[in-house]
């Protein structure tokens, strides 16, 4: 039997001073837990009058958080509840989805202060394997790696050079001569990753001074056996992905050529196979047999993590901004797409 399920949410973040000082007014706004509406500042307001339009397009999610949700609020609804699976052998794969400065690697990685999911996942599964330690013999690895124009590096490691995908005895990919560390607490980790993050590849852009232009994707690998001595005991093991995507805004509004036109190219590629994935995930298990995986290193790379025994949740995020007024329709129109 499998069993998987797939979970769309968007987070909306507070307004920041140079959107206040562009003179920019909230278009995007949660209006309860589930409906966000965004209005439409080119529609004319006679045409409203005229043909009965509206200038606020609602989408559904099953979660919204508006820019007073705080990163455990964001981590409860979604997270929470998956580490017990994890531990007893599931696959989760979590992704930050949006444009660049919509708040993707607030919530996945956070501040020392409000730290992310990444953070708060990894100790509640460190809390849970505690509590369980009596019974249980646990392992945990983790890797930490970028995908930049469809090239793979050890953020843990860069100087590893590019990485390349295999396939092992059993058919799964695996990125061949990725560093795995073994990971035994939260402040280990968090160091860890904000490290490795330092070592993305940050270009600057017309749109903003820092995007990150490659998906960066921590893999947390727990082994767990009973300690009973039972031969017939099977080695559970889960895996656990956490990712930040690339920021997904067209290559158009970077105003990019050259280079960022290629980044851009490769961008919209890996995260349309995604959309692809995750459209076919939502409508039921047997279509995700007709997806092409192949279509991008980053659906490759979570093949098996999205096809099995797997739950996934994805986090799109907005500016509430009237200046990010395309990019946000266009987040969640990919992100209501992808339920
Ligand atoms: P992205 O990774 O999508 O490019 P960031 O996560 O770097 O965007 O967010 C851009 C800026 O906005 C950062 O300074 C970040 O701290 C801030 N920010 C994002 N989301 C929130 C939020 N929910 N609350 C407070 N600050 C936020
Ligand atoms: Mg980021």
């Amino acid at each position: 039997m499998t069993y998987c399920t797939s979970e769309v949410a968007l987070r909306v973040r507070p307004m920041n001073h140079e959107e206040f000082k562009m003179g920019a007014k909230v278009t995007a706004r949660t209006v309860d837990s589930n409906l966000v509406v965004i209005l439409d500042p080119t529609v004319d307001p006679d045409d409203i009058l005229r043909a009965n339009r509206s200038r606020e397009k609602q989408y559904i999610f099953d979660y919204a958080f508006d820019q007073m949700a705080t990163q455990d609020e964001v981590y409860e609804a979604t997270m929470k509840r998956f580490v017990c699976d994890i531990l007893s052998g599931f696959n989760v794969t979590v992704f930050a989805y949006g444009p660049t400065g919509a708040g993707k690697t607030y919530t996945m990685l956070g501040t020392p202060n409000s730290p992310g999911i990444m953070v708060l996942t990894l100790n509640d599964l460190f809390f849970k394997m505690k509590a369980t330690e009596n019974d249980v013999i646990y392992s945990v690895t983790m890797s930490y790696m970028e995908i930049y124009n469809e090239m793979i590096r050890d953020l843990l490691d860069p100087k590893r050079g590019i990485l390349e995908l295999r396939e092992d005895v059993n058919g799964e990919t695996v990125v061949a001569g990725l560093s795995e560390i073994e990971a035994t607490s939260t402040v280990q980790v968090m160091d860890l990753l904000s490290k490795g993050n330092m070592c993305r590849t940050c270009e600057p852009t017309a749109a903003n001074k820092t995007s990150s232009r490659s998906h960066a994707i921590l893999k947390v690998v727990v082994r767990s056996r009973s300690r009973v001595m039972d031969v017939s005991q099977d080695i559970h093991i889960g895996c656990l992905f956490m990712v930040d995507l690339a920021g997904s805004e067209r290559a158009s509004v970077t105003k990019n050529r050259g280079k960022r036109m290629v980044e851009g190219a490769h961008i919209n590629r890996s995260l349309l196979a995604l959309g692809n994935v995750i459209n076919a995930l939502a409508a039921g298990h047997d279509k995700v047999s007709y997806v092409n995986f192949r279509d991008s290193k980053l659906t490759r790379i979570l093949k098996d993590s999205l096809g099995g025994n797997a739950k996934t949740v994805m986090i799109a995020h907005i500016s509430p901004a009237s200046t990010s007024f395309e990019e946000s329709r266009n987040t969640l129109k990919y992100a209501a797409r992808s339920r």
